[in-house]
């Protein structure tokens, strides 16, 4: 049977330009990533990412300052594995090609594309190819290719290479989104028989090397040159693999031996394997609406696509899909992606946080960097640790990502109660990032009393920045703060002479709590609202007159001084503050809030609408969270921002899945309590989805008049679950798998 909801064809999305479709039908594994070029027709020497491979290049300011940002870090792409060259045995190439049919099978991973090919003489033929990533054999990637005649029925010469870059430098862009070229690797290729090419490429600077293998898979066929007939008017098949290593020290070449699969059916079961484990415990069903359905679901393909699995690397802005944004990995892990890891896949979720603590040498060197003597301050971009960020009011002031990092530990041991990663790495990544806040920040005294504050730091929304007192980062600071003290606690129950070797005792944990105690909270008594910081409110509006459409996204029209003169927000801020703290507010609270910010708020950045969905579900008004959520939900497939050629908006990908699970059915976890609300819009009849927590695979079915929670596999968990306010106990699902 046919599901068209785990299929995605060219019909379901909006635009057909070569670019865009790359980006949409990549397939990746978290370690390498495939655009789906145009194997006849586009760019041989781009297409492939490693996750983490990535050169760096000096940052060159007009007018420098210490502690700036040294280095660009930038991913490489690198050449197409898909591509191939198709001449007929009389020398005529190939040369035009028209995709007239794709299909994502988000079931399998498999990626079946249908082209026709032209030469400039006029003559045709039908080529189908098929390609897969390894998911769970993650080096490998295979592919197919099938002629039949066309109008042409004669004679094929095939060959196929990886190709091997001239120098070249890119043009330099003025969209900051965009990736630049951080100089081109050094690249050697060999071929050591003619069934089996080798890659070598390494990195000028970070020394770094990856080798890569391409080999056919069908018998006796050679690499290049093997001569097919199309005569019969059957369809001819070569299957090829590539073997992508995984990175290393420059002078480590693999060797060929260990790399071949067996076949290419082989990497589709292994691919097939993985995907049924992952819709096994993260399968989403909107009932009633298989265009929504299919766009869930391609979200959660792209973000386990994406996500890199060995504690090495993380998620990039773009995943693997594009180079946008260099491939830094931004607070976008922590704040949008990660949650769907912590309740589907938690060794996945330990694994990004792992990837953190690793960086946190450099994190403290950069607090160091920055004027702070104690803690650590992770980059607010990167790959390896460093800060990556040219622009630091929109980049290193965002210092929240400290506190981001602190909240989403919070949120794995919270879910998990897995001591050992707390021991290992959480307890440290959270007691350095409170030691930054304590020694960055600064008492106020008004008066008799006194709060403790944060100056000129930039929150979420990067149209105002270098302000003092972000409501959110100051709302994140406090429960970092406050998290110490939970997580000490926990640690002493286990282990009471433990948080010696952490260097605090009794005296540290009650200064942090003094200091949770008084972080000043921004609040307008006029508006009763919060307030973004000391001094949004009091600015003027974004004027009208430049409010037309052709005027957004504003980074890309005015000068960054002139955006942050305005009360103007790129994206959900102290709003955010309010989704990730409900206890924090009364309902009529948020609703003056989220109206008042709604004015405010162009959604310029794609990490935005997705928790106005949230937010609109939970305060009652399900329409409007209906609204932001299809926009949310369909974005990369309508290409909404209008950029998604650069690459997916991985962010927002985890944010449509926040948006069905936190918004519409309410989900959040309080004092090992986990809640369930029902906010189903009218447009969504049924929304039943599954997480899973420890070994238990969870399902939640919520219709109009009906909210129910059970185990579909594993044992009954042992947390509280709350459903519309009631407490619950939980059964076994009546289709309960053993
Ligand atoms: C957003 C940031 C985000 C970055 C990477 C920017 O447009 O404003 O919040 O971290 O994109 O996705």
């Amino acid at each position: 049977m046919i599901l068209r909801d785990y299929h995605l064809t060219l019909r379901d999305v909006s635009d057909q330009q070569p670019e865009y479709l790359e980006t949409v039908f990549s397939l990746a594994n978290g370690h390498f990533g495939v655009r789906a070029n145009d194997p006849i027709s586009g760019n041989p020497i781009t297409g492939t990412l490693i996750n983490g491979f990535y050169e760096t290049a000096p940052i060159t300011y007009g007018e420098g300052g210490v502690g700036y940002a040294q280095k660009h870090q930038t991913i490489l792409n690198l050449p197409d594995l898909r591509h191939l060259n198709v001449a007929t045995n009389t020398g005529h190439r190939f040369s035009e090609s028209t995709r007239t049919a794709v299909d994502l099978d988000l079931t399998t991973g498999t990626l079946d594309e249908e082209y026709e090919l032209k030469t400039q003489q006029g003559e045709t033929i039908q080529m189908a190819v098929k390609s897969v990533i390894g998911q769970n054999q993650v080096n490998f990637w295979g592919v197919s290719y099938s002629f039949v005649a066309g109008n042409y029925a004669g004679g094929l010469l095939v060959s196929k290479a990886i190709a091997v870059p001239a120098e070249a430098e890119a043009i330099p862009s003025a969209d900051p989104r965009k990736t630049r070229m951080a100089g081109l690797p050094i690249c050697e290729t060999e071929f050591i028989n003619q069934r089996l090419q080798r890659y070598h490429v390494k990195t000028r600077t970070t020394k770094q090397a990856v080798t890569a293998f391409l080999g056919m898979l069908t018998p006796n066929a050679k690499l290049l040159q093997q001569p097919l007939d199309l005569g019969d008017r059957q369809a001819h098949t070569l299957e090829y693999e590539a073997y992508v290593g995984e990175v290393g020290e420059q002078n480590t070449i693999d060797p060929a031996a260990q790399f071949m699969i067996s076949s290419l059916s082989a990497l589709i079961a292994d691919s097939r394997d993985f995907w049924q484990g992952v819709w096994h415990r993260s399968e989403v069903t909107v009932g009633g609406n298989d265009e929504l359905n299919l766009a869930i679901h391609y979200n959660i393909f792209q973000l386990n696509q994406a996500a890199g699995r060995d504690g090495r690397t993380n998620i990039a802005a773009k995943g693997l899909s594009g180079s946008g944004y260099e491939g830094h990995y931004f607070w976008d892990t922590e704040m949008y992606m990660l949650p769907y890891f912590t309740y589907t896949n938690q060794p996945m979720a330990r694994q990004l946080l792992y990837y953190r603590y690793q960086t946190l040498p450099k994190a403290r060197a950069r607090a160091r960097e920055m004027g702070v003597t104690k803690g650590a301050l992770f980059a607010w971009r990167t790959i390896n640790g460093e800060e990556a960020s040219a622009y630091f009011p929109a980049g290193t002031a965002q210092y929240h990502i400290d506190a981001d990092i602190a909240y989403a530990v919070g949120k794995y041991y919270e879910i998990t109660r897995d001591l050992d990663f707390i021991l290992q790495c959480g307890f440290e990544m959270v007691l350095e990032t409170a030691r930054f806040w304590e020694n960055f920040g600064a008492w106020h005294q008004i008066g008799a009393s006194s709060r403790f504050e944060f100056h000129t730091v930039t929150g979420p929304d990067e149209y105002t920045a270098l302000v003092n007192n972000n409501y959110y980062t100051n709302r994140l600071a406090k429960h970092n703060f406050e998290l110490i003290g939970y997580l000490a606690n926990e640690i002493r129950q286990r282990y009471p002479n433990k948080l010696a070797d952490f260097g605090i005792g009794p005296a540290d944990l009650e200064k942090f709590q003094k200091l949770a105690d008084h972080v000043y909270l921004p609040y307008s008594a006029d508006l009763q609202i919060n307030e973004q910081d000391d001094s949004f409110l009091s600015k003027p509006r974004w004027p009208a007159d430049k409010s037309t459409p052709e005027n957004f996204p504003l980074l890309l029209h005015y000068h960054p001084l002139t955006i942050y003169r305005y009360q103007v927000a790129k994206q959900a801020d102290t709003l955010l503050a309010d989704y990730l703290f409900p206890e924090d507010l009364s309902v009529d609270q948020l609703k003056r809030e989220y109206d008042y910010y709604e004015g405010v708020t162009t959604h310029d950045s794609s990490l935005s609408r997705s928790i106005f969905s949230i937010l609109a579900a939970r305060m009652g008004d399900p329409e409007k969270a209906y609204k932001y959520f299809m926009d949310t939900a369909r974005m990369d497939l309508v290409n909404l921002q209008k950029n998604t050629a650069d690459g997916l908006h991985l962010a927002n990908l985890g944010g449509s899945w926040l948006a069905l699970v936190a918004g519409f059915s309410g989900f959040y976890v309080q004092d090992e309590v986990v809640h369930f609300a029902n906010h189903l819009p009218k447009e969504i009849s049924r929304l039943t989805y599954r997480m899973k927590i420890a070994a238990s695979v969870l399902e939640i079915d919520l219709s109009a008049d009906k909210t129910s929670v059970s185990v579909i596999s594993g044992p009954i968990p042992t947390y509280g679950v709350s459903v519309n306010g009631e407490r619950i106990s939980l059964v076994k699902s009546s289709s309960y798998e053993e």
